[in-house]
């Protein structure tokens, strides 16, 4: 699974910081970026938490392809 946030409507809350700190950082300009560019199965529950809680909806998920 990957992650994505759009930088665009990300509003800078920091839910998904609190959600998964080791996924993602808040860059200097405001935004959350992804640190990671992979997430690991068992981080896709956070992810599918952090999708839901932010206000922004500025986090997407895609399935990775496979090798
Ligand atoms: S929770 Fe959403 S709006 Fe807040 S920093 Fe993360 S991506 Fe941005």
């Amino acid at each position: 699974m990957k992650v994505h946030v759009n930088s665009r409507i990300c509003a800078g809350f920091g839910i998904c910081l609190g959600i998964a700190p080791e996924i993602f950082e808040l860059h200097d300009d405001g935004y959350a970026v992804v640190r990671v560019s992979e997430v690991k199965p068992e981080d896709e529950d956070a992810m599918r938490r952090a999708v839901s809680q932010c206000p922004a909806q500025a986090i997407s998920l895609s399935e990775a392809s496979s090798q």
